[in-house]
């Protein structure tokens, strides 16, 4: 008798026990963009750090299209954070500027920190004769995966040149990887890919295929940033890539967003777990350079395009961060 009910209190204390921790804990599933891009292993990165800080959070990374598939996905609630294009994250809040966000603005995102530069990197084939953007008509070019920043930055950049995809002889799509394959083989002339100085992707397609950096002039940049405030100038200095010489490009920030949902606690945890106490394995352990090289805290709301989480707010807050007006969220 006495031992069924030293049974019945371990097992109840055990059930409640988990029942407790369960309810607790908060589930984050980061989105990124594809494998061979930079926002795949910071957002891989961040999540290991939150999973072996013994926090109530599990989190875990997922590869997918980019920018505007992540805003999209932690906006329905399918993702709770994604990494973003500045740019993009404005449009999906204010459902403006891209077709897929335009009159859906997406109220419910959340701004969580500003984390490196990315620069719309352009990239021919040294035999494809294309010395601008004009000379990419009736060519083979890579434009974006579906779902990507990159897709929107090449619009943009079109429109600046009086010209648009359809000018292309065929715009390819799909992942950032396959279409460094498809350059090394000849099959497409060009791509653009929007991501961090230093990209491996890049890297590999330097060393393995006859390419250049293509510049945009400063006179367009000047224009684009004009209709677009988000882009701004930026030149890739020399040897950036393995034989690869500089160029004048236009450069915008990757982000972190989540959704209002989330509850603040959670959203204040994984910041102060991934950018303050543990803000060492931020910088070394994940395999982006760009992080070490500029993500500041003093540094993380410049170019934030959306209104902060609540939980961003009491993080910056706490870290005596000056938050503007315009980026707190909305009551
Ligand atoms: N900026 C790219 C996009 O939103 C993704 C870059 C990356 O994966 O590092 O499509």
């Amino acid at each position: 008798m006495f031992s069924r009910i030293l049974k019945t209190l371990v097992v109840a204390t055990l059930v409640f026990g988990c029942a407790q921790l369960a309810s607790a804990r908060t589930f984050i599933t980061i989105g990124s963009g594809s494998t061979t891009g930079l926002y795949y292993p910071t957002a891989v990165g961040m999540a290991k750090i939150v999973n072996e800080a013994g926090i109530d959070i599990r989190a875990n990374a997922r590869s997918t299209g980019g920018s505007v598939f992540n805003d999209r996905a932690v906006g329905a609630g399918q993702l709770q954070m994604g990494v973003s294009q500045n740019n993009v994250a404005y449009y999906a809040y204010n459902g403006s500027g891209v077709e897929a966000f335009k009159d859906k603005p997406i109220e419910n995102l959340r701004g969580v920190a500003v984390l490196y530069p990315e620069t719309i990197q352009v990239l021919a084939r040294k035999d494809a004769d294309i010395d601008s953007l004009d000379d990419m008509k009736g060519k083979r070019v890579y434009v974006g995966d579906i779902g990507s920043g990159t897709e929107q930055d090449v619009k943009n950049l079109f429109g600046a040149f009086d010209m648009s995809i359809d000018d292309l002889k065929a715009p390819v799509r799909g992942s950032a990887g396959s279409a460094v394959g498809l350059l090394r083989d000849g099959q497409i002339d060009a791509m653009f890919y929007t991501v961090g100085l230093g990209a491996s992707a890049i890297t590999e397609a330097a060393q393995t295929a006859p390419i250049e950096l293509v510049s945009i002039s400063p006179e367009k940049i000047e224009a684009l940033n004009a209709k677009y405030p988000f882009y701004t100038q930026i030149d890739i200095p020399e040897g950036t890539y393995p034989d690869m010489g500089a160029a004048t490009a236009v450069t915008l920030k990757a982000m972190l967003v989540t959704s209002s949902e989330l509850p603040e606690e959670a959203i204040y945890q994984f910041m102060n777990t991934v950018f303050n106490e543990n803000k060492d394995a931020f910088y070394n352990d994940i395999q982006n350079p760009n992080l070490k090289k500029y993500f500041t805290l003093d540094s993380a709301l410049e170019g934030m395009s959306i209104p902060l989480h609540k939980g961003a707010v009491k993080f910056f807050k706490e870290q005596g961060i000056e938050i503007k007006d315009s980026q707190m969220p909305p009551s």
